[in-house]
């Protein structure tokens, strides 16, 4: 599980995130949900510490996130051992253009695990094939869709087999038709117990896949509950005005 307990985050003097409290509880999907700017991806950053948080603290499965001791940063070995158990999809694909998708997983495995190129190259194949890729495998991004990219991107994050998968917007900059393929392969991923945090736009999926369903608004986590709460019957006047915006 993960849990996060009073984490402020600055900015300089603005405060992104203000005294958050969410737990993560493990094998379950939890929404990220709220406005633009509301601190949603300055929370996915802080639990795999690609971002500081300034005070609070940020367990996994016990563990402090980031410091070997309240107030003692952890150092950049350590750190970097500590995000290996934690896959992350972002909005963007950011896959390597010159690597076909196979060598877009694989190189990972070579890199961070030390796996030869034939055991990381079997890895490979077999999280494309779980994706629904089996039969792209040798082409190189310029040539899959988005909906495709996106998913050798969540490929690339489960060969690592984390323990935890957080996904910032992963269908956001995906054409309409192209979303339902990527939920797909979350819904699959979600079915075989896989601890998510996912910050989305679409409702539907949180409605239909969430465990619960987090409301964030100005660096706040307003609150917190299953997804029929949170979506169809919110008591905060501040999740009912968000929600309006989508009706
Ligand atoms: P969106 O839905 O648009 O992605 P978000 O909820 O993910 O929004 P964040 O990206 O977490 O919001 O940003 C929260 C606030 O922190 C915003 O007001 C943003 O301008 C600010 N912010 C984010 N990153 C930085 C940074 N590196 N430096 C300064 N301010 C930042
Ligand atoms: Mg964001």
């Amino acid at each position: 599980s993960v849990e996060i307990r009073k984490v402020d985050k600055f900015y300089g003097p603005f405060q992104a995130l203000k005294a958050v409290d969410l737990s993560i509880p493990p094998g379950k999907v939890t929404c990220l949900i709220g406005p633009s700017g509301s601190g949603k991806s300055t929370l996915l950053r802080c639990i795999n510490f690609l971002e500081e948080y300034d005070s609070g603290e940020i367990r996994i499965d016990g563990k402090l996130i980031g410091y070997d001791a309240p107030g003692k940063k952890a150092p950049g070995r350590k750190l970097r051992e500590m995000r290996r158990s934690i896959g992350m999809v972002f909005q963007q694909f950011n896959l390597w253009p010159h690597m076909t998708a196979k060598e877009n997983v694989a190189e990972g495995l070579m890199r961070v695990r030390g796996m030869s190129k034939v055991e990381a190259g079997r890895r490979a194949a077999e999280a494309l094939t779980k994706v629904g890729l089996a039969d792209k495998m040798e082409n190189h991004p310029s040539r899959l869709s988005g909906g495709q990219q996106q998913r050798v991107a969540i490929a690339r994050a489960i060969a690592m087999e984390p323990n935890l998968m957080l996904f910032d917007e992963p269908t956001s900059a995906l054409d309409p038709e192209l979303v339902g393929e990527v939920l797909n392969v979350m819904k699959t991923l979600a079915a075989e117990g896989m601890t998510m945090v996912v910050v989305t736009h679409e409702m539907g999926f949180a409605a239909h896949v969430a465990d619960q369903v987090a409301f964030m608004e100005k660096g706040e986590l307003v609150g917190v509950d299953t997804p029929d709460k949170i979506l169809h019957q919110p008591e905060d006047p501040r999740i009912q005005s968000f929600l309006r915006t989508y009706h």
